[in-house]
This record gives structure tokens, sequence and C-alpha cells, in this order.
């Protein structure tokens, strides 16, 4: 039972106020969320797994897209924890880095129709060969 602290009136267990003195109940102790909780409530660890992913996918841009996909997954798990800025930055890097792979998927496909297209037209030199092998004939 909870007695007013100011004049120990008898309080209700759902009182907000003293109904004596009108003094504020205590509110009930709220549990802040500390990394004690399991990761299932509390998934920090999806948040940092998404930063470090979503660093990894930045840094490292030859194989962007696992980390990059990571990040995201990650940061959307870790959305839920108290680490939310962090898996925000997680969501953004593992996005930035999918873009950075599509764009570096598309360079490269790019730089090949270059190659194939600067390749020498062979049809040229069988004609002058075919010219050559009249002049012979
Ligand atoms: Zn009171």
């Amino acid at each position: 039972m909870a007695y007013c602290s100011k004049c120990h009136a008898f309080l209700d267990n759902d009182a907000c106020f003293c109904k004596v003195c009108g003094l504020p109940v205590s509110a009930p102790p709220v549990y802040t969320v500390s990394p004690m909780v399991s990761g299932v409530e509390n998934p920090q660890w999806a948040a940092i797994t998404a930063l470090v992913c979503g660093i990894l996918s930045i840094v490292l841009p030859c194989i962007p897209l696992v980390p990059a996909v990571l990040g995201i997954i990650f940061g959307i798990i870790g959305l839920k924890s108290t680490q939310k800025p962090m898996s925000i930055v997680g969501i953004v890097l593992g996005s930035i880095g999918v873009l950075l792979f599509i764009l570096v998927v598309l360079y490269y496909i790019f730089v090949v129709a270059i190659i194939m297209g600067s390749m020498p037209d062979f049809s040229g030199d069988y004609s002058d060969v075919a010219l050559a092998l009249r002049t012979l004939v």
C-alpha cells in the first residue's frame, strides 16, 4: 500500500495525486532500457552491426553488396533499440553502399562496352587479305 510522502495519507494504487494534500504521487518506477536487456528486446547489437556493415560497404568497395545489405537489414532491426540514430546511419550507409555497387557494376558494363566497341574491325582486315590473295592469284 502507498502512503503520501508528505502527509502520510493513504493513497489509492492508481492515484496520481494525494487526496488530502494534493501532492503528486511519484510515478511508478520507469525501467530504463539498459544494456543488460536481452538483444531481442533491445537490439543494440543490430544497430552497431548495421553501423559497422554500413561503414564496411563504403570502405570496401570490392565487396560492397554483402555488408550494405546486412547494414540495411540490421539497421531495420536496430531501429527498435535505443541506438536508433546508429541504426539510421547503418541504413543510410548501407543504401549508399548498394548504390555504389550498382554504380560500380554499371561502370564496368560501360567500360566493357567501350572496350568491345573499340576492338579492331576484322572485316576490313579480311577484305584486305582477300584483296591480297586476289592479286597473288
Ligand atoms: Zn498528502
